[in-house]
């Protein structure tokens, strides 16, 4: 089995689903005692917050780039970065490390035409939503058509991620306000939602909504 390596702790409240999840889709693959064989190096999601809000995305890059060495000295076969908005950076970090970086922007793609969607909505931080580093990789690399909220409703889910969910909140409110942000985007036209930051998963379910991913 190859060793997956994990650039987590952005927040660690979604880096726990990574573990839990990788190693319940090993024990579905595999059966038995089977789980998965995995590398967290697990930052210190202060500093890396820090870069985002005063635009230090050199250091940000240095700061990741120092986690993918560790796992590939580690031993790591591959590397994932468990968030979205640090792919803004997944370049720099790939360039750093010879093993290969499994981009976020690729698993969603693939799961969005396996559903046999073309045009989707797109929730996460106000940098996924306004920047193009997913955006454009899943419009350019994958044909997709992507959509976001209007500016009223990208700064609350933006808000929702770090205020709350980065923090363990947990709040029914949010949830509907989010909700009411998927239905906006349906009428806008997608035919589905990318819930393009780790964090959303805790508080929405696909089965929250027909709409959601
Ligand atoms: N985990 C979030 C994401 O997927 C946001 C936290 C971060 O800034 O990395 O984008």
């Amino acid at each position: 089995m190859k060793v997956m390596g994990l650039i987590g702790g952005m927040s660690w409240e979604s880096s726990l689903e990574y573990y839990r999840i990788m190693n319940e889709e090993v024990r579905e693959r595999l059966g038995g005692q089977h789980s998965a064989k995995i590398l967290m190096f697990s930052v210190d999601f202060h500093e890396i917050e820090a870069c985002q809000v005063e635009d230090r995305w050199e250091d940000a890059t240095a700061l990741l780039t120092d986690a993918a060495r560790r796992l590939e000295r580690g031993g790591a076969d591959y590397l994932l970065i468990c968030t979205n908005t640090m792919h803004k950076v997944a370049d720099g970090v790939q360039r750093a490390v010879s093993i290969p970086l499994l981009h976020i922007g690729d698993a969603t793609a693939e799961e969005v035409k396996r559903l046999g969607l073309s045009s989707v909505g797109l929730l996460g931080t106000r940098y996924t939503m306004e920047q193009d580093f997913l955006k454009g990789y899943l419009s350019s690399r994958h044909g997709l058509e992507v959509i976001v909220p209007g500016e009223e409703a990208r700064t609350a889910v933006h808000d929702i991620i770090y205020d709350e969910l980065c923090l363990g909140k947990l709040v029914d409110e949010s949830k509907e306000r989010l909700l009411s942000i998927v239905a906006g985007l349906a009428a806008d036209g997608a035919e589905g939602v990318i819930l393009g930051c780790t964090e959303l998963p805790l508080l929405l379910r696909p089965d929250d909504s027909g709409r959601s991913l």
